[in-house]
């Protein structure tokens, strides 16, 4: 089978591009291993016109219109990506494409710390992002729990204290600076360096951070600084450029080092929320749809 374009990914990047391109009347298929990140919270927030809508009921909503417009969609996870005379053969499990252009919208996974009963709660009440959830959780008890992203957890810990007068930042092996201690304090947040065992959970709920010295602190909400591992081994075999942070770089439009192969939301750009990704992967497809026409054009010429 040839495409104009194959999407790897169907969460907000990839969903939003291959709705464009279809729109633009290019034959897109997009092609989707069913992980999306965001998949364990029980809400969106920050989504225009979206607010609290379930996020398996948005992606549902972006697949539909995305298939109104004749864009195919097929459940399967892509395992490489090799370059032909004409673009691309993409490789899934269970079938193959040949494209003339790729765009990969794998997003990223998050890595937490190996707490008990932190990954268990991940998207409930243990959270990473404040402008997703803060506001739900406004006023209550919040712990911040270190780990190995110690920038981001120092940042969140100080941001944190914004939706509540109640925070607690646990180092967990974060080592704190005079300068990181002065900061937090100077926020009102109590530090507590004893080492975390477990988080105590009862009836679905996070209700305290247990320490080794025994005591039971209790919280109604964790905060974590995961570490954000992009799913971009697909750009990387393809030989796209990595940048000073271990990142696949991109253009403004998510083109990369590569020609014909474009990267959006998560896999480039931890940052992105869901409105982002969705910008992203518009953006892509229509710098996408730019490149076929010049082949187009060309094509007609010679
Ligand atoms: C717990 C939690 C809650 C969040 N809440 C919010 C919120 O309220 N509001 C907000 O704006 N943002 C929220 N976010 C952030 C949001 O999840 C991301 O912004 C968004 O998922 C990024 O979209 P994406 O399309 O880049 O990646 P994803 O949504 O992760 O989609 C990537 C897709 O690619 C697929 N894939 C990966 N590899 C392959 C492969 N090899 N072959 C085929 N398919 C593949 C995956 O299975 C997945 O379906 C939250 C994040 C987390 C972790």
């Amino acid at each position: 089978m040839r495409y104009d374009v194959v999407v790897i990914g169907a969460g907000a990047a990839g969903l939003s591009a291959a709705t464009v391109l279809a729109r633009a009347r290019r034959s897109v298929v997009v092609v989707d291993a069913g992980e999306p990140r965001n998949a364990s919270a029980q809400h969106v927030h920050g989504f225009l016109s979206r607010d609290g809508v379930e996020p398996a009921r948005l992606l549902a909503d972006g697949r539909s219109e995305m298939l109104g417009y004749g864009g195919q969609l097929l459940d399967d996870r892509v395992t490489s990506i090799e370059r032909c005379e004409n673009g691309f053969v993409v490789h899934a499990r269970n079938s193959a494409f040949s494209t003339r252009a790729v765009l990969v919208a794998t997003g990223l996974r998050d890595e937490l710390v190996p707490i008990p009963g932190l990954r268990e709660q991940w998207g409930i009440d243990v959270l990473h992002c404040p402008y997703c959830h803060g506001y739900e959780v406004r006023d209550t008890p919040i712990a911040v729990l270190g780990g190995d992203n110690r920038p981001f957890t120092l940042h969140q810990a100080a941001l944190i204290r914004q939706w509540s007068p109640d925070v607690i930042f646990f180092p967990n092996g974060i080592e704190l600076s005079e300068q990181d201690r002065r900061t937090l304090t100077a926020r009102g947040i109590h530090i507590d360096e004893e080492p975390v065992t477990h988080i105590v959970v009862d009836a679905g709920h996070v209700r305290g951070v247990a320490l080794r010295d025994g005591r039971l602190v209790p919280r109604q909400t964790i905060f974590v600084g995961p570490t954000f591992v992009p799913r971009d081994e697909l750009l990387r075999q393809l030989g796209c450029t990595v940048g000073d942070a271990d990142w696949v770089t991109v253009d403004p439009t998510g083109l990369t080092s590569v020609t014909g192969v474009w990267a959006a939301g998560n896999v480039v750009d931890s940052p992105a929320q869901l409105i982002g990704a969705a910008a992203a992967g518009s953006k892509a497809a229509i710098a996408i749809n730019h490149y076929l026409l010049a082949q187009d054009i060309d094509h007609a010429i010679a």
